[in-house]
């Protein structure tokens, strides 16, 4: 359900009062907001994030926690050998692959940056395994930069909205990082989350009591149908 890409964009005017209506009723960032999967650590953080790709929370969780309990640090965790790897995250599934990306990362690090994480966006998207989405989650999370990180949540309420008028959960990040107004860039991906999940949701969005459907170009279209 709902209206992807290439059907208008909201107005300047209209993206500053959107935002300012979800910071007026959403939660933002606050002071226990922790990494990725609830890790402070960059190297956790990255490799929480790494897992979840196509995975649900409660299966990253469980692969996280078992991978964790065998290493912690790129050297360790690289000194483990892939099956080892595969068999602790197998609850997230794509395990192989996310395997053999866990080692290339460690390798990557220790070779590259003697072991830390980077704190760019162009670094963390050079690692194996990494991209853009966890990229920007690593910077907001964990470096705290002012990045509104797109997660499925973010992405479907830009682009019923009209915030974004993306085909990509990737275009809609870059069109957030034109649109956005300055002032909403640090906690806006904690509003458009906790409204993502409260508010618009993916299937029964609960458009008629919204406290944007006088903005929004979806509940638009749905009228204008009905
Ligand atoms: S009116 Fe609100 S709930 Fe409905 S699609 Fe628009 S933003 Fe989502």
């Amino acid at each position: 359900m709902g209206r992807r890409g290439g059907q208008g964009l909201l107005s300047e005017a209209d993206v500053e009062e959107a935002f300012g209506r979800l910071k007026a009723h959403m939660p933002g960032r606050t002071p226990t907001a922790k990494g990725p999967k609830d890790q402070k650590d960059a190297f956790r953080s990255v490799v929480a994030c790494l897992l979840s790709a196509q995975s649900r929370d409660v299966n990253t969780a469980a692969a996280t926690r078992a991978l964790f309990a065998l290493a912690r640090t790129p050297r360790t965790m690289g000194a483990l050998d892939e099956a080892t790897i595969a068999a602790a995250i197998k609850p997230c599934g794509l395990y192989n692959m996310k395997a053999r990306n866990i080692r290339r990362l460690c390798a990557f690090l220790l070779e590259e940056h003697g072991g830390t994480v980077p704190d760019t966006r162009e670094g963390l998207m050079a690692l194996p395994g990494i991209g853009r989405k966890c990229a920007d989650i690593v910077m907001s999370f964990t470096f705290g930069a002012d990045v509104i990180a797109v997660d499925t949540h973010v992405d479907r309420v830009c682009n019923r909205l009209g915030l974004t008028d993306a085909r990509s959960a990737e275009e809609t990040a870059h069109q957030l990082e034109e649109r956005a107004p300055g002032w909403a860039r640090k906690d806006g991906h904690f509003w458009l989350i906790q409204f993502g999940k409260a508010v618009c949701l993916s299937r029964r969005p609960r458009c008629e009591t919204c406290v944007l459907n006088d903005l929004c170009l979806f509940f638009a279209g749905r009228r204008d149908a009905a």
